[in-house]
This record gives structure tokens, sequence and C-alpha cells, in this order.
């Protein structure tokens, strides 16, 4: 919609509104901010990409009122909270990726959510079945999937280590945005409406997001002044109002004994999470990833995300191969094949640090990743699932062949968001936030504005000793989240990231490609059609890619999967952000034009006629 129709729409809703409900409009609707939705911004000054025009207009407003990317980041996180509630918020979890402009180096925070301490290693088999849960309705919609939440802890932290404002001041826009209400765009609309049977199962749920009992008009105007009071009590209190305080009760209490209505028929498990769940957390300072590509210095999400560890091996395998020289379908062969390669050693290698002794530093280094380019034919695509490489025993050279093949069941969901900023320091944040499913565990906290994540679901379903992600108490499930800063001579070049599950792994990964060896910009290396090969018989791909390349690709043994077909998860993959720093000192912007509605791209101060 034009900017200006749009901003019609903002005023006409809002005015709608303040006469059916009675309030008088405030300030912020008589001149109501942008929110028309560009995708590529070009600039100087600081820059923000987000999915949503409200969160990057936070980003902006902090960034133009003197505040660094770290206090930008959580502005705009704050504001995904309220506009973009079913992908993520306070009751989630995430992870923070900084460059530090000072000192030159990338620090990360691991806000992911834990187990409970009472969690038992077959808490995901009903009980009376004695087989695990169906993971859908019973464990997607449940309170027994739901983790620790650690978003306030990663923002309280972020703003420690690396901000300069408080956490009341971050988080004004975005009380102000709960307040005054945004306009429902199509994908909220269509999101809530997806969620219906399960909203609807729970009082805290249904009366937020289906007001009336349907999802809210698109073009309403949708205000949520319990998450304002929420947000307002962090501010007042800190986030000890969260972990030590009246809302850890509360949040323990949900969990315990969900709300639900009185006609609901879902079988919603409870968990068994407590206020010492709560008390205990803390977000973890983290090392990051590091692997060298083709001169570039990629930094990612360490274990307990597999993000850095996926990443980074499947660009070591592919830095064996000069993808730039190749024909199109012989480059997007190589990519396939390395991402399947990494995934596999995902699967037998990485979960929390903490339990587990995961590789990390084998699986990012260059002699690995050669020894595993070996498992690439550059004509024939391997039959799959392949099996993981030797992390204890490996030089570079060709080993004789697998000895077993692997299996990766993918269960993760397509929800979650991404955000990139940077300032005029040179300072970068690249950070992905979730609540796991699209609406999470369905399960709002009553009269507190913000649903609960589902994130225990990332847990292998059933136990199993030797898998790195079996569910313990206390356990960080295993995440795909790959928040990507990438230096060119120890400056920032870019920093990329996305939401969509596992899928995130290769979305990151294709769009590195797509602008480092495909010679795309950018904008064209976010919009460029994506497949996916997460080390599974077929790829599942966006109808798009299979349209440009599926013939092509289908001489090497390559097969497809409709993404959105049955069995997956969506017709698009990812919603990546992204900032280019660009030799000159300005920065691009880059958002989605099309998938999930189109993000919004901002630069604080715009260069004219150019993208
Ligand atoms: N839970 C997923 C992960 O941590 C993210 C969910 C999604 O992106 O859909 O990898």
């Amino acid at each position: 919609m034009p900017s200006t129709t749009r901003q019609m729409a903002a005023v006409t809703a809002a005015l709608a509104l303040s006469v059916t409900v009675g309030f008088v409009a405030s300030p912020a609707f008589a001149d109501p901010r942008e929110t028309d939705k560009t995708a590529t911004a070009t600039g100087y000054g600081g820059a923000v990409s987000t999915v949503d025009p409200e969160a990057s207009a936070a980003a902006i407003e902090v960034l133009s009122k003197g505040g660094n990317a770290a206090d930008a980041a959580v502005a705009a996180a704050a504001t995904l909270g309220v506009t973009e509630p079913y992908s993520a918020g306070i009751g989630g979890g995430g992870y923070f990726v900084f460059y530090d402009a000072k000192t030159g180096h990338v620090g990360t925070i691991d806000g992911r959510e834990t187990a409970p301490a009472a969690i038992t290693h077959d808490a995901f088999i009903d009980p009376a079945t004695g087989k695990p849960y169906n993971f859908t309705p019973e464990l997607v919609t449940s309170g027994v999937s739901v983790g620790v939440p650690g978003t306030p802890a990663t923002w309280e932290r972020a703003l420690e280590r690396w901000g300069s404002l408080s956490l009341g001041e971050a988080l004004k826009p975005a009380i102000e945005v709960a307040t005054r209400g945004f306009v429902v765009d199509e994908t909220f609309r269509q999101q809530t409406e997806d969620n219906q049977p399960r909203f609807g199962a729970f009082t805290s749920t249904s009366s937020l997001y289906l007001p009336g009992g349907a999802a809210p008009a698109v073009g309403s105007v949708f205000r949520n002044p319990d998450l304002a009071e929420t947000y307002r009590l962090l501010a007042e209190q800190g986030i000890s109002a969260f972990y030590n305080g009246p809302l850890a009760a509360e949040i323990a209490a949900t969990v315990q004994a969900p709300p639900k209505t009185a006609t609901a028929t879902l079988p919603v498990p409870v968990g068994h999470m407590t206020t010492a769940d709560l008390a205990a957390y803390r977000a973890l300072d983290q090392a990051p990833t590091h692997v060298d590509y083709r001169g570039l210095d990629v930094y990612g999400m360490a274990p307990s995300s597999s993000g850095g560890t996926t990443v980074g091996e499947s660009l070591n395998i592919l830095d064996s191969f000069n993808l730039a020289e190749m024909s199109r379908p012989d480059a997007l062969h190589h990519y396939l094949e390395a991402s399947a390669l990494a995934f596999a050693d995902r699967a037998k290698y990485v979960g929390d640090p903490a339990f587990v002794n995961v590789p990390t530093a084998a699986l990012t280094d260059q002699l690995f990743g050669k020894e595993r380019a070996c498992g690439i034919d550059p004509q024939q695509a391997a039959v799959k699932p392949v099996a993981p490489g030797d992390v204890s025993s490996y030089d570079g050279a060709c080993p004789a062949g697998p000895a077993s093949l692997a299996d990766d069941k993918d269960t993760e969901n397509i929800s979650t968001t991404n955000l990139t900023v940077a300032d005029k320091w040179g300072n970068v944040v690249e950070y992905t936030l979730t609540i796991e499913q699209t609406g999470g565990s369905g399960i709002v906290v009553p009269c507190r504005g913000f649903l609960l994540n589902n994130e225990l679901t990332d847990f292998s379903a059933v136990y199993d000793p030797s898998d790195p992600n079996r569910i313990d108490p206390g356990k960080r499930p295993r995440s795909s989240m790959s928040p990507t800063i990438i230096l060119d001579d120890g400056k920032p070049f870019l920093a990329l990231g996305s939401p969509g599950g596992s899928t995130i792994i290769t979305t990151v990964l294709q769009t590195i490609l797509n602008r480092v060896d495909l010679g795309m910009n950018i904008s064209d290396a976010i919009a460029a059609p994506r497949a996916s090969q997460r080390n599974t018989a077929a790829v599942t791909a966006e109808a798009a890619f299979i349209t440009a390349y599926g013939d092509q690709l289908a001489p090497y043994g390559h097969q497809f999967t409709l993404a959105g077909a049955a069995g997956t998860s969506a017709a698009e993959i990812g919603a990546a952000t992204a900032i280019e720093f660009r030799p000159d000192g300005s920065m691009v912007a880059a958002a989605e034009p099309v998938r999930r509605g189109g993000g919004s791209a901002l630069v604080l101060k715009p260069l004219t006629g150019d993208r």
C-alpha cells in the first residue's frame, strides 16, 4: 500500500477505534509514524532492518536520539513483542550478537530458554499411552514444552555490556506502540486465524487475540495495554520483577495450570516450571564461532545454537570449491550437498555444551571442512541422509567411506523473528529471537499481554543417552538460530539472520553465497528463491526455486519438496534481514520484499537515488 494510503488507513482506523472504545486519540495518532515498508534503504548514520515498520521505526528513533546499536536493537525487539507477538517476545528466548567498534571484537549472548529442574526424561511421553505425545496438538500447545524465558535477561545483559540506555528507556517506544496500538496487517490477521483453535482454548489468549471471538480485521488498530503495563513494570523494577517478582509466580502458575476455557477440548499437557526455575535463569556471555571464508571472518552463534557451527562448517566445506566460476546449477548443487553434510554433523554432535561435550572447534575447523568436502561428488547428489564425519580424527584427506547413515528428523517450526541494527559509531547487532512455534505455546500469561514459548519442543522427543539434544533438567534445547556478522579486514562487511526453524541455517548460508560468490547485491541475495537441504531425501524449496532450477538440478539427482506442502512448514523459507557496510562508509539495510508480508529497512540519513 502506498505510504499515504497506508497512513490514511492508520488514522481512519485509529479514529474509528477511538470512537468505539471512547478514548481520545493520542498525539501519536494525530501524527502517525511512517508505516510504509521499504525493503532496501541506503545511507549513513545508522541503519536497521526488521520484519516490521513499527520495530524499525523504534530503532531509528533510539538511534536518532543518540542511542547505540545495542539500545536500538532492544527497542526494536521489544516493539516486535507488540507487533510480532506470535514470533517473539518476553515469553521466549534468542541469541544476540554484537560487533563492538571500539574493540573490534564480536561478542554474543545466549538467551536460550532452559528446561525446568523438574522436567523428566520421559516428559514428552504421554503417560496415558506410553508413547511420545503427538507433536501437534499435544506437545505444541502445552505447559510441558514451555522453557524458562531468556529474552528479558538478554535485553538487560545486552544493555549492561554494550548499551547506553537503561532498560526503561529502551522499552519506551514499545510501550508507546502497545498503548496506542498498531494497524493490523494481513500477516498478523492470518497468523491469528491459523492459531484460532489453540488461542480459543485459553481464556487469557482468546480475550487478547480473538476479541469478539475472531481474528482482528486487517486495517483495525490492535492495542495491548496489558503488555504495556508489563513493560512498565520491567522499566520500573528491572527484570527481577520477571524472574523473582510477581511475574515469576504468575508464569509458573500458568505453566502448571494453563488457563483453559470451559469448552476447550485440546489436551494441553501441564508443565512443572517453578519460581525457582525463573530465579535461576541466566543469559550467558559466549564466545562466537569463527570461520574464515574466502578471506572474510564469519562470526556466528556457538552452541546451544547449532547455527554458528552448521553455517560455519558448510562454508568451510564450500571453501574447497570455486563457486563463482561454476555454472549456477553446479554452484547450487555444491551448496545443497554442503549443507546436508553439515546437518549430519549437527545432528550427531550439537547440543547444550553445559551438558554434552560439543566439538565446536572441530566442527568449525577448516581442515575438518576440507575433509567433509570429499563427500561432494561434483556431478551426483549423495544418497540422503549422509553420515556424520569423525571429529576425533581428521586430517583433511578423503576418508575411505561412510560407516552408517544418519537420520535427522525435523520438527522445528517456522516462527521467530530477526533484526539487524548498526549505529554511527560502527557497532552492529544481529539478533534472532523467538517463542518457537508461530503463537508459541498458545498460552498468554493472564493479564500480562504476552505468550509463553514452546521452545522445549526443540529437544529430541524421545530420550536417547547418545543424543546430544536429549532432554535434561536445566538444559537449553538445540537451536538453529544463526545471527551472523561478517568482517572484512576487521571491519563489518555484512550482518544477517533469519527466522525459519532449521531452514534458518540454509537461508543464512544461501544468502551469504548469493552475495559473496554468485555476484548478487544484498537485496537480490535476500529476495532470491530459496532451497533447503537438511540431510533429507528431498530438498525443501520455494516454488520459484523449483521453477528456476528444478529441471537443471534434476540430472544431479536432487528431488524437491515444495515448501508448504504437507509435512513441511510454510510456502516461504525464512524472512531475512541484513545490513551491508560499503567501503565508502554507507550502509545498505535490506529486508524481504515479499516474504512474510515484506520487511522494513530504514537508515538514519538516506542516500537518495541509490539502492
Ligand atoms: N525454535 C527454533 C530454533 O531455535 C526457531 C523457531 C523458528 O524459527 O521457527 O531454531
